[in-house]
C-alpha cells in the first residue's frame, strides 16, 4: 500500500479549519501534532460510556476502564519492544518522566558525581538535573556541537571518567532536527558502566523505537507529539533499575499497605503511578498508536524526508535565509532566520497568512546561546503535511520577507 495523503488528511478534522480567512497550514508539529478523529472519537466515547476510576472498583465500568488502560500499556510495550509491561510507566509527559528519573534515580548520586548532557537539550532534560544540584554537589558536563549541528562525539567520549554517574541526551533535537547516533552513544556509556536516559520526545513520532536494540536504561516520550491525546507520557525503564529506585510521588495506587508506622509500595509499574492517572487519555493513546502502525512509520518518515528536502531547497532560494541544523541525519524540522528580521515578527505575519510556525528559543536557551541568536522560526512536518502546503509556506515567507 502506498502513502495516500488525502486519506491521511481526511482523518484530521482540524486541517479543515481556517485561520482568519486563510486555510490553516499547520507546521508546528514539533510542539504538538494534530489528532486523528479515531482518537478524538474514542475520548468522547470513553467519557460517554466507560468513565470509572481504574484499579479500584469491582464494578463493570471500573473493570472496563482498567482493561483499556492496561491494553494501552501492552501496546506501548510492543511499540517500543520492551521486555515487559512492568517496564512501561505512564506519566504526564516527557517532562514528568525525566523529572521522575532525575529525582528517583538521582537519589543515589553522590557529591562529585558527573552527569553528561548535550548543548542541544530541551529544558526538560536540563532543569531536572540542575534541581539535584540544590542538595548535591553534582557536575553537569555538556557536549558541544559542530557547525552542522551534530554532536561532538570525541568530546562525549572524553567526558567519561570514574565520576560519571549518568548520561542523558536527546534522540532528535527539537531545534536542529539532528538525529543523534544514540545507539553508539549508549554502547560507549555501557562500556563505562554508565546508565543512559534517551529523551525520545521528538523521535517517537518519526522513528521506530526498539529499546532492546538500543539497550538504553531509560527512554521517555509524550503522546501528544505522536498524534495522541495530551497529558500522557511514557517512561520506559529497565526493570532492574525501576525495582531499585524509590517512588517519585506518594499517594493512592502506588502502595501495598499504608500505616502510620510505615508504608510498603506496590509492584511495578504502579509504584511510580501515584494518584488517579489520566486513564481516559491513556486508553485513547492506543488509537494513536494504531494510527502510526496503520499509516506506517517508515512511510511517514520517507514522506517527511521528502518534505524536508523540498522545503529546505526552496527556503534557501530566499535571500537572507539562514538555516540552523544541517546534520547528515536530520528529521523534518527546519529552524531558520531571515536576515535581521526578528523571528517573532515572521511568525506573527505568517500567522496572518494562515501558516502556523513556532518562534523563539524553543525551550532550548543554552542552544540559542551556543548559536549566538535569541531565537529562530521553526517549521516542522508531520504525516499529513503536503508539498502544496510547503509551497504556500514558502510563498507566504517571501511576502513577509519583502515587507522588511
Ligand atoms: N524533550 C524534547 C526534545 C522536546 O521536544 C519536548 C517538547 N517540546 C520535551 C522534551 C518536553 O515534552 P513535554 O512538554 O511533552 O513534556
Amino acid at each position: 500500500m502506498g502513502f495516500d495523503i488525502e486519506k491521511i488528511r481526511g482523518q484530521f478534522p482540524i486541517l479543515q479549519r481556517t485561520v482568519g480567512d486563510k486555510r490553516l497550514i499547520y507546521l508546528d508539529n514539533t510542539a504538538t501534532s494534530q489528532t486523528p478523529a479515531s482518537v478524538v472519537g474514542n475520548i468522547t466515547s470513553l467519557y460517554e460510556h466507560t468513565k470509572a476510576n481504574v484499579h479500584r472498583g469491582v464494578h463493570t465500568l471500573s473493570q472496563e476502564a482498567t482493561d483499556l488502560q492496561e491494553h494501552t500499556r501492552r501496546k506501548v510495550r510492543d511499540y517500543i519492544n520492551a521486555e515487559s509491561v512492568e517496564e512501561v510507566i505512564f506519566t504526564r509527559g516527557t517532562t514528568e518522566a525525566i523529572n521522575l528519573v532525575a529525582s528517583s534515580f538521582g537519589d543515589r548520586f553522590r557529591d562529585g558525581d558527573e552527569i553528561i548532557l548535550t548543548v542541544m537539550e530541551h529544558h526538560a532534560n536540563i532543569v531536572p538535573w540542575q534541581l539535584l544540584q540544590r542538595h548535591k554537589d553534582i557536575k553537569l558536563r555538556v557536549v558541544d556541537i559542530n557547525d552542522k549541528g551534530e554532536l561532538d562525539l570525541e568530546q562525549y567520549k572524553g567526558y567519561f571518567n570514574d565520576r560519571t554517574a549518568f548520561a542523558s541526551f536527546t534522540h532528535i533535537s527539537n531545534v536542529l532536527g539532528t538525529v543523534n547516533p544514540v545507539k553508539d552513544m549508549i554502547r560507549f556509556a555501557r562500556e563505562h558502566g554508565v546508565p543512559v536516559l534517551v529523551d525520545g520526545a521528538q523521535a517517537s513520532p518519526h522513528l521506530r523505537i526498539d529499546v532492546k536494540d538500543l539497550d538504553c536504561d531509560f527512554y521517555v516520550f509524550s503522546s501528544h507529539k505522536m498524534y495522541g491525546p495530551t497529558g500522557v507520557g511514557v517512561l520506559y525503564g529497565k526493570r532492574g533499575w525501576l525495582e531499585s529506585m524509590p517512588p517519585y510521588q506518594g499517594g493512592g495506587e502506588m502502595i501495598k499497605h499504608v500505616s502510620f508506622e510505615g508504608t510498603t509500595f506496590a509492584e511495578l509499574p504502579f509504584k511510580f503511578e501515584a494518584g488517579t492517572p489520566d486513564f481516559i487519555d491513556i486508553a485513547a493513546f492506543s488509537k494513536a498508536l494504531d494510527f502510526l502502525e496503520e499509516t506506517g512509520l517508515d512511510k511517514i518518515r520517507r514522506h517527511e524526508e521528502e518534505l524536508l528536502v523540498y522545503t529546505t531547497e526552496r527556503l534557501l532560494e530566499i535571500p537572507g535565509v539562514k538555516i540552523y541544523g544541517e546534520a547528515s541525519e536530520k528529521s523534518a524540522v527546519i529552524s531558520f532566520n531571515v536576515g535581521e528580521i526578528h523571528n517573532y515578527d515572521i511568525g506573527l505575519l505568517l500567522d496572518k497568512l494562515g501558516v502556523a510556525v513556532r518562534t523563539g528559543h524553543h525551550c532550548a536557551q543554552p542552544l540559542m546561546e551556543r548559536l549566538g541568536i535569541p531565537g529562530t522560526v521553526r517549521a516542522s512536518f508531520a504525516a499529513y503535511n503536503t508539498q502544496e502546503e510547503a509551497d504556500i509556506f514558502i510563498a507566504a515567507l517571501k511576502r513577509v520577507a519583502a515587507m522588511f
